[in-house]
C-alpha cells in the first residue's frame, strides 16, 4: 500500500483502522503502573519519568506506606522521600517535587488531587504529559498524552511529523475521534513496548505493517545464509559425470 499524499479523511479512517487493529489483538492493554487511587497514579506517573514502569512498581508499595498522602509528604524532608526511590533516575528531584507537591495540594486543594488537565498541570513537578494522564484516568479531560512511544509511533505511522509532544497531540486529536483517545493512548504505549521498539521494530510480525508507512525505519535486510563447512566442501567438488 502506498501512503502518499493521503487525504485529511483517508489519513483519519487509516488511523482508526490501526487503533481498531490494535484494539483487537491487544484489548488487555491499560497503564502498567500500580495505583489504587488519583494521588497513588499521580506519583507513580511523576516517578515513572526516566525509569520503567517496572522499576517504579518496585518502589511504591514502601513509598506509598511511609508517605500515604500529600499532607505526609508536605511534613518530609526531600532526603526522607529520596531513601525510598533511590534505584529510580532523577531521584534527587522527583523527590523535591513530591515534596512540593504535597505542600501545594494542601495549600491549594485541601489535599485533594484536581480533575482537571489544568489544574493538575499547575501543580509543581506535573508536566502537561503527566497531567494528561492522570486527568484522563480519574475521570477529568479526555486526552491524548504524549510519551516517548506514542511520540516515536505517531511518527512511524505517519500521523504527525511534529517532534514536539504538544504539537504531535494536536495532531491525533485531529485524527481520531475522542472517543478513541484514552484507549489509542494506551495501545499506542503498548505496541511500542512490545513491538515496534526504538531499536528495532519488529515490522515482521506487527498487526499494523500493511496499515503504516514505517517512516523513517530502517528495516534490516535479511542475513545471507552461510554454508556450513560440509556444505562448502560439497561445493567445491566438481560435478560428477564431467572429466
Ligand atoms: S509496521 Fe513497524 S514501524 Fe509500523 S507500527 Fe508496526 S512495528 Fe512499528
Amino acid at each position: 500500500m502506498r501512503f502518499v499524499r493521503e487525504t485529511k479523511p483517508q489519513a483519519s479512517a487509516r488511523a482508526v483502522a490501526v487503533i481498531d487493529r490494535l484494539d483487537a489483538a491487544m484489548p488487555e492493554a491499560k497503564i502498567e503502573l500500580d495505583h489504587q487511587s488519583p494521588w497513588q497514579l499521580l506519583v507513580a506517573v511523576i516517578l515513572s519519568a526516566q525509569s520503567t514502569d517496572r522499576r517504579v512498581n518496585l518502589v511504591t508499595p514502601a513509598l506509598h506506606e511511609a508517605f500515604p498522602g500529600p499532607a505526609d509528604y508536605a511534613r518530609a524532608t526531600p532526603q526522607q522521600v529520596e531513601a525510598h526511590i533511590k534505584t529510580l533516575g532523577l531521584f534527587r528531584n522527583k523527590a523535591k517535587s513530591l515534596v512540593a507537591l504535597g505542600r501545594e495540594l494542601l495549600a491549594t486543594h485541601q489535599g485533594v488531587v484536581p480533575r482537571t488537565r489544568a489544574a493538575l498541570a499547575a501543580l509543581p513537578g506535573v508536566g502537561n504529559k503527566t497531567a494528561g494522564v492522570v486527568s484522563m484516568h480519574i475521570g477529568g479531560d479526555r486526552a491524548f498524552p504524549v510519551d516517548t512511544h506514542v511520540m516515536r509511533l505517531s511518527n512511524r505511522l505517519g500521523f504527525t511529523r511534529h517532534e514536539k509532544p504538544d504539537a504531535i497531540e494536536e495532531d491525533l486529536r485531529a485524527l481520531l475521534p475522542e472517543e478513541k483517545w484514552f484507549q489509542g493512548h494506551q495501545l499506542l504505549v503498548w505496541h511500542g513496548r512490545r513491538v515496534c521498539h526504538a531499536q528495532g521494530p519488529e515490522c515482521h510480525r506487527c498487526v499494523v505493517a500493511e496499515l503504516c508507512p514505517k517512516r523513517g525505519v530502517k528495516l534490516k535486510k535479511p542475513k545471507k545464509a552461510r554454508a556450513t563447512p560440509t556444505a562448502r566442501r560439497l561445493l567445491s567438488r566438481p560435478p560428477r559425470g564431467r572429466s
